[in-house]
């Protein structure tokens, strides 16, 4: 089991070291409080929207509460981001098998993330089939499978360079028919242009669900946390040109980046479902964000 507040360390060693010489250097929430605050966010990869974002919606509970003592600082930072991180929406039933997109560029951890849930769904004693969606790279393809075989999933591929949204169906195909209670499937992480991302991924989900109703029941995106402001974007872009239904954030074990997953949620309002900790299969957190943000806060 992976500690949480050990792979938040770096994150949370800047922030709550930051954290603790302001509230000491303030008697009261002054502009310089708030100046001095905002660049500590800046620091921690928030970025300047959110941060200021943020910072009004400290102010207003600040004041709500009839705080003035910068003492009581950290709780209140820590009930907001709990706000913040609260799941807005559970999914309901699905018709078996469910089918989940893996979405996200090329070195963000995707192909681990897909073992990782495969691996925790199957000690939850689910069925699950892993799809090779990304065609383009055949050591994707191999990774792949060394990872299914590893966590004892099923696999799927065709050759490389076949048609994804082919791999999409005859995988579903294959999960229906041997009753597999879950199907990953890898989508291409080049970054290409918007457009031919969009149509790639939405021949995809026209072929599963004219097949299986109700198909992709999920989209996931996988964000590396290292990457601070550019997960962001991915988010964005990912986003617009398909839709996302979750964010899986990886790699915060090795970055002082993590304040970027309050900013995912807070620009984009899509739930973080799990956190990336480590490379093994173990290494992977349910996203909790009271857990995390008194992780952050020390
Ligand atoms: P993909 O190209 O998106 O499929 O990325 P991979 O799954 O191949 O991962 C790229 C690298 O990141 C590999 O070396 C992984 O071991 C590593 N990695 C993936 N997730 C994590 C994580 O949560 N923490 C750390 N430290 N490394 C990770």
């Amino acid at each position: 089991i992976v500690k949480l507040s050990n792979g938040l360390e770096k994150t949370r060693e800047q922030l709550s070291k930051h954290l603790d010489t302001l509230i000491k250097g303030h008697k009261s929430f002054d502009q310089s409080f708030w100046d001095e605050f905002e660049e500590i966010l800046i620091m921690a990869d928030v970025g300047y929207e959110v941060a200021s974002n943020l910072i009004e919606r400290l102010k207003a509970r600040i004041q709500k509460q009839g705080l003035t003592n910068p003492e009581d600082f950290k709780a209140v930072l820590a009930e907001e981001l709990n706000i913040i991180f609260e799941p807005k929406k559970r999914i309901s039933a699905v018709n078996l098998p469910e089918v989940v997109l893996m979405i996200g560029v090329n070195g963000v951890g995707k192909t681990t993330t897909i073992a990782k849930l495969a691996h925790r769904a199957q000690m939850q004693g689910r069925k699950v089939l892993i799809a090779a969606g990304d065609t383009f790279r055949a050591a994707a393809i191999e990774q792949l499978e060394l990872w299914a075989k590893r966590v004892g999933a099923g696999f799927f591929a065709k050759k490389a360079g076949s048609d994804p949204a082919a791999v999409a169906f005859e995988a579903l195909d294959k999960a229906i028919n041997e009753g597999y209670d879950l199907l990953f499937i890898d989508t291409a992480g080049r970054l290409q242009t918007k457009v031919n991302l969009m149509e790639e991924l939405q021949k995809i989900y026209r072929v599963l669900e004219k097949k299986h109703p109700g198909a992709p029941h999920r989209s996931i995106l996988v964000v590396d946390a290292t990457t601070g402001q550019n997960a962001l974007s991915q988010t964005k872009l990912f986003k617009e040109a398909c839709g996302i239904d979750e964010i899986i954030l990886t790699k915060l074990d090795g970055t002082a980046k993590g304040g970027v997953a309050v900013a995912i949620v807070m620009q984009h309002d899509i739930p973080i479902t799990f956190i990336g900790l480590g490379e093994k299969m173990d290494d992977l957190r349910p996203f909790d964000g009271l857990e995390f943000a008194n992780a952050l806060l020390g």
